[in-house]
């Protein structure tokens, strides 16, 4: 636990000297909560998710590495409100784990989301394939909600959407509106880390969709046509939520240099059109920082110039810009394998980057017969490199790495 305790987060997060501003008996009490579950003498900053009708805290928690209930009930009790996994995290352990914290919890004091995705897509361009079915995405996340113990998630996205087709695809919307209508969802969207713009658009466009959960942040090349694109997102009364914002939390492989987090989660949250940002939490430590930011939001000069100097550094996230894709000789999934490699490196989750990389279908040594490597990177990644590197892993028996 990096030397800092429960009871230690507990005492300087909610009796720190800001003062206890939250409300740890009344939530401990199971007082009856609303869609705006904290109340105006809590000082957390709020903001409403598009038409929902949900208002949240800045800060929520991303649970996908998170596998200690302890820390899942501390941000209960803190005051975070929307709790976000997916079907695919942990292999299910994550839902199950969230499941039995919730359990015993009044259904209105916390806001709970999931993420399914479509049955198939095409390991190269990450497009949704016809043998997608609403059924198949239905079944799904039946075992979702059983794993949950819950009887309705409050928001369903379909995961991974890559492009204006994959968001339009018409399976996956007669799925989400079935979901809604049927009481299980309460609010449906999508997610997306590749060509958020394109996406956000035809989440707009779809009049399907309440919310997009996209990777949004600093070291984005992109971020002013991606802020353009959140912007009309919320004219339309779409809810954004941020993810990836800390961008991989490391500018090397060996994590000597990381990325002021603090900072990165800011600066997302600076644009109001951005609800609310899921960090990961995987220890107190993080949970105790990325709560904080829930009452402040204020940047630094020093944090300013932490970005700025970190936006020209390399790192391990690929911003899915897909410049490369074109010139690999193989055409390789590249972006998705860069993933697994930030997952690895930078998340230290070889588990997550094993599941990832064993969905591409791979061949056995991705890049070692090419003489020549013309897939240049736009952020400068030696892309060949990293390749080789993480695709060792899908040699790894996946028990040996949990
Ligand atoms: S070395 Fe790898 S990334 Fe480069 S062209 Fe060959 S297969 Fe593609
Ligand atoms: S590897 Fe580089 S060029 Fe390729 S998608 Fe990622 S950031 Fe873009």
């Amino acid at each position: 636990m990096n030397g800092y305790d429960r009871r230690h987060f507990l005492k300087s997060t909610l009796l720190g000297t800001s003062g206890a501003f939250f409300s740890l008996p009344a939530l401990a009490q199971g007082e009856a909560q609303t869609n705006s579950p904290l109340s105006s003498e809590k000082r957390f900053i709020t903001r409403k998710l598009g038409k929902t009708g949900i208002e949240l805290p800045i800060v929520s928690f991303g649970v996908m590495r998170a596998d200690n209930p302890a820390l899942v009930k501390a941000a209960l009790e803190a005051g975070i409100v929307l709790f976000d996994t997916a079907h695919g995290y942990q292999r299910g352990k994550n839902e199950e784990m969230l499941g039995e914290v919730l359990k015993d919890r009044p259904r209105d004091s916390f806001v709970l989301a999931t993420k399914v995705p479509p049955e198939e897509v095409d390991n190269r361009t990450g497009e949704v394939k016809a043998g997608s079915t609403a059924k198949a995405f239905l079944d799904k996340f039946d075992i979702s909600l059983k794993r949950l113990k819950l009887d309705y998630v409050d928001i369903l996205y379909v995961h991974g959407i890559s492009s204006r087709d994959g968001a339009l695809f018409p399976a996956m919307l007669e799925a989400v509106q079935t979901a809604k209508k049927s009481g299980k969802a309460r609010h449906i969207g999508m997610s997306t880390h590749k060509n958020e713009p394109e996406v956000i658009q035809a989440a707009i466009e779809s009049r399907v969709y309440e919310i997009v959960l996209s990777a949004i942040n600093f070291k984005q090349d992109y971020y002013p046509k991606l802020k353009e694109a959140i912007a009309n997102a919320a004219k339309a009364g779409i809810g954004i939520v941020a993810m990836k914002t800390m961008a991989g939390g490391s500018h090397d492989k060996e994590r000597k240099q990381p990325i002021n987090c603090k900072a990165a989660l800011k600066f997302v949250l600076q644009d109001e059109n951005v609800t609310t940002a899921i960090p990961g939490n995987t220890n107190f430590d993080h949970l105790n920082m990325n709560i904080s930011v829930n009452t402040d939001l204020k940047m630094t000069d020093e944090e300013k110039g932490d970005l700025l100097l970190g936006k020209s550094q390399g790192g391990l996230y690929c911003q899915g810009c897909e410049q490369c894709v074109p010139n690999c000789l193989k055409g390789l999934p590249i972006p998705d394998i860069m993933r697994a490699y930030m997952y690895t490196y930078g998340y230290r989750e070889p588990e997550m980057a094993h599941s990832l990389l064993s969905s591409l279908n791979l061949p056995e040594h991705p890049c070692s017969d090419c003489s020549h490597c013309g897939a240049a990177c736009a952020k400068g990644f030696d892309i060949s490199d990293r390749i080789k590197d993480v695709s060792r892993l899908t040699k790894v028996p996946v028990e040996f790495l949990s």
